[in-house]
């Protein structure tokens, strides 16, 4: 059977160029960067390439560029290092729909005494801009706000969020990792002062991630150990990833152009594809400004894992708008905050494509889904036809 992979947010592809780029990092050069043989040595300057590769993407200098694990390990060395450098300051602010990566640090350091504020989305998904003024204090240490939203893809003014912080004296980080490759990005002519970027979102392989550092920004490590990364992370380097991550970033600004003509093209006609044919059918934060490739749908009275388990025997890959929290299925923390009501909350559907996707794997989509959601329907106590709108 054929898989139709419509769940790029989650994880990508591993482009072919890269694993060819990579492929030789794990048999022939398989030096240690800091040895003080040519051996080695010659690794240490294909990671340079990496890292200028990196810097490109993200109009940044290579100097402010430090390799990490994940996107994960990026937000919370922004955040700690942000607490660790400015220990007078204990507040925090961050935003109601932001992954788990900062959302549950949040929660761990509300519960070592820092206050964390959380500033509300409307319904729409878009930040409250209003309360994110306010939520401002002489005592936040830091922001740290997602650039977009892995569930829906809706966007963050972040440029103008961290101009607000800068002109506060306060540290501004944001989460990229579900924009970064898919926007330009100019951290040169920015207020933002950390930045994460993850590979597996964009075409290099899992566990390698970005944490940009503007120059001049004071920086406490997370990781100790060796000098790596000019002392700012221990730890001997995934050097065959890092130079994998160079390849796709320089992939990624080669194919900017398609994601935002023909990604966002087939992303436009997958929406419109479904909500046509599928009565009491919305996109969430549709409204919004959004990335080109995601899609996040609501199927009122159906649950999504339901929706997930029929696609799965066409083959076709998504995401549901649900977690199965102790047991139950809530729906997502991003959805509740736009205030979805829970009759399509519950059943929602993420989408997420990348270049790899065809014109054919749509059509097959929007063929195999109405039915699906009918079905599903009938099954349903709740669902009167009659109220179809
Ligand atoms: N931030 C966002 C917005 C994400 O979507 C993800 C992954 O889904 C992460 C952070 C975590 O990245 P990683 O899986 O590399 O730890």
């Amino acid at each position: 059977m054929k898989t139709v992979y419509l769940d790029n947010n989650a994880t990508t592809r591993v482009a072919p160029e890269v694993v060819d780029a990579m492929v030789p990092y794990f048999s022939e050069l398989y030096g240690n960067p800091s040895s003080a043989h040519r051996f080695g040595g010659q690794v240490a300057g294909k990671l340079n390439e990496a890292r200028e590769r990196v810097a490109a993407l993200l109009g940044a200098e290579p100097g402010e560029i430090l390799f990490t694990s994940c996107g994960t390990e990026s937000d919370n060395t922004a955040v700690m290092s942000a607490l660790a450098t400015n220990p007078g300051k204990r507040h925090v602010v961050t935003s109601r729909v932001e992954h788990p990566a900062i959302r549950t640090l949040g929660q761990h350091l509300a519960e070592r005494g820092y206050e964390v504020a959380e500033v509300p989305v409307d319904g729409e998904g878009m930040l409250d801009m209003d309360r994110y003024a306010g939520s401002l204090r002489p005592d936040t240490a830091v922001v740290s706000l997602m650039w977009a939203n892995n569930e829906t893809g809706v966007i963050f003014p972040v440029e103008e969020a961290a101009r607000m912080a800068r002109d506060q004296e306060i540290l501004f980080h944001t989460d990229a990792v579900q924009i970064a490759g898919k926007v330009p990005i100019r951290l040169k002519d920015s207020a933002i002062d950390m930045l994460s970027i993850s590979g597996h979102k964009l075409h290099a392989p899992k566990g390698i991630g970005v944490l940009y550092v503007r120059k001049g920004t004071k920086f406490s490590p997370y990781l100790i150990g060796g000098h790596q990364e000019r002392g700012r992370r221990g730890g001997t380097e995934n050097t065959a990833s890092i130079i994998g991550l160079g390849k796709a970033c320089e992939l990624a600004g080669a194919n900017m152009e398609r994601e935002n003509t023909e990604v966002r093209r087939l992303r436009d006609k997958l929406e419109t594809g479904l909500t046509d044919r599928i009565p009491n059918s919305k996109v969430n934060g549709g409204d919004a400004k959004r990335l080109p490739n995601t899609t996040s749908i609501s199927f009122e009275f159906v649950e999504g894992e339901s929706i997930l388990l029929m696609m799965d025997e066409f083959g076709i890959c998504a995401s549901s708008g649900s977690a199965c929290t102790s047991g139950s299925l809530q729906p997502s923390h991003v959805l509740r905050a736009m205030g979805i009501p829970f009759t399509m909350a519950h059943g929602s559907i993420r989408f997420s494509l990348s270049v790899y996707n065809t014109e054919e794997e749509i059509d097959f989509v929007i063929d195999k889904l109405p039915p699906i959601i009918e079905r599903l329907r009938s099954l349903s106590p709740y669902w009167d036809p009659s109220k179809a709108a």
